[in-house]
């Protein structure tokens, strides 16, 4: 070991291998998760450095786990006994084109930071997430963030154009294309997003950006009956012509939870009904737009999909309702808690939710459930309270909600990816001969197993 640090020493610049107190200093995420004890944390200031790592390392059989932002839920940074690589120095825009509406980055940019980059330059990077003052574009990418706006935009995956890469071996892939349309062969930036780094490093992505909405109309919605969201949504997305950018429902324990003391939130609705939802759409003309947008829900209202809305009159309001979608610090108020992103077909969900609910008060009388999420993805966020931290509980909660899951083919992750967390499950979503495809993906290129290796799949 200390021969490969001394390598990585005399080939790299200063500041680039940091040991002892400066590579200890993360011990946990800003969120409280371990990131493990690395033997040291390595901060290449280039494609170049971090080709020179991965050389050696893969000389040296090393394990290296990328550290982008941190903002993960399922232990996909955690780092014992391995060199942890962070981009985060590498944190340059390096071109906007206004013309062609394209963005090429370091992997190490905030996610904030692009997104308001764009801005400056009269465009829209879509990808909307909680952690985006800290995530980073390439933790984004090797997870294939979701997030708020999936419903218009699609996952981070399709706001990729180009990538470069930098293979196990130390190989620079450079992949940094510009064009929507390019059927050249097999398209190898997807075998790298999502892949949370145990296919390849990602260091630098040409991102396509979007027109910047002019205008955007927000409303809560009360639905009395959970068979009525679909035809609410379906309602909207018919009216609004792709205008729909949001569609985030909040069953009542969620809206009660961040509409009551001490949340700082005060409810846009009355409290006492079933579920609630928040619908965004972004379009071009704020005039017209906010009529279509007030027709579209009183139409919905007529017709009985909905019993009640509000709609936000000022930016302050705005921001009050997604303030409220994004208030999930109050989830922690039950702590321990267990936090789960599934996704599953929208005519599935109510009796899903039932099932899982039954089962958890049949073992744990007191837990409580609280779910909420994107419906429009398909995708829900499910927080068990059981009173209970200890493995063996997480292990009973999760045989219940993943079981429930499994037999209705849903996917054990919607967005959070798999980490370590959620790998014993993976099976579950994921037929035999698909992971042994990944397992031969994996072989291929990564054979000395050094890439986040453990994440995933199991060794
Ligand atoms: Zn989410």
């Amino acid at each position: 070991m200390n021969e490969l640090i001394g390598q990585l020493r005399a080939s790299l610049g200063p500041g680039v291998v940091l040991e002892g107190p400066d590579a200890q200093a993360r011990t946990h995420s800003a969120s409280g998760r371990p990131l493990g004890a690395p033997i040291a944390v390595l901060m290449p200031a280039s494609t170049r450095d971090v080709s020179t790592i991965l050389r050696l390392c893969h000389a040296a059989r090393q394990p290296i786990v990328p550290w982008g932002g941190m903002t993960g839920l399922v232990d996909g940074c955690l780092a014992d006994g391995a060199l942890a690589l962070s981009l985060q120095r590498m944190n340059r825009i390096e071109e906007v084109d206004p013309l062609g509406a394209t963005m090429t980055v370091e992997a190490g940019c905030v996610l904030q930071t692009v997104c308001d980059v764009a801005n400056a330059n009269g465009l829209f990077f879509p990808l909307d997430l909680g952690a985006r003052g800290s995530a980073t574009i390439g933790g984004n990418i090797a997870t294939n963030a979701g997030g708020n706006r999936v419903i218009r935009y699609g996952m981070t995956r399709d706001m990729v154009l180009g990538l470069e890469v930098v293979l196990a071996d130390g190989t620079v892939l450079s992949s940094l294309n510009r064009l929507i349309k390019n059927n050249a062969g097999y398209d190898l930036k997807q075998i790298f997003i999502g892949s949370e780094g145990t296919l390849g490093i990602v260091t630098r992505a040409v991102l396509r950006l979007r027109p910047q909405p002019v205008s955007q109309n927000i409303a809560f919605a009360a639905v009395d009956a959970f068979d009525r969201l679909p035809r609410f949504l379906r309602h909207m997305e018919r009216t609004l012509g792709g205008m729909l950018s949001a569609f985030e429902v909040m069953w009542e324990d969620f809206y009660m939870l961040v509409t009551t003391a001490p949340a700082k939130g005060r409810p846009p609705i009355p409290h006492g009904h079933p579920y609630y939802v928040l619908v965004e759409a972004l379009g071009g003309d704020q005039a017209d737009d906010s009529a279509r947008f007030e027709r579209a829900l009183t139409a919905a209202l007529e017709d009985g999909e909905l019993v009640d809305a509000v709609i936000a009159k000022s930016q302050a309001e705005r921001d009050q309702m997604w303030a409220l979608r994004d208030d999930v610090v109050q989830l922690v108020r039950n702590f321990p808690i267990f936090i789960f992103d599934v996704s599953l077909c929208i005519a599935d969900m109510e009796e899903y939710v039932a099932d899982i609910r039954h089962a958890l008060a049949e073992r744990w009388p007191r837990s409580t459930l609280v779910v909420f999420g994107h419906l429009g993805d398909g995708n829900l966020h499910v927080i068990a309270g059981v009173g209970d931290a200890s493995a063996e509980a997480r292990h009973t909660v999760e045989s219940i909600v993943y079981g429930a899951l499994r037999e209705r083919g849903g996917s054990i992750s919607a967005e959070h990816g798999i980490g370590l967390e959620k790998r014993p499950y993976l099976g579950w979503s994921r037929g035999v001969e698909e992971i042994a495809l990944m397992r031969r993906l994996k072989q291929m290129l990564d054979p000395a197993n050094i890439l986040n290796p453990g994440k995933v799949l199991a060794p």
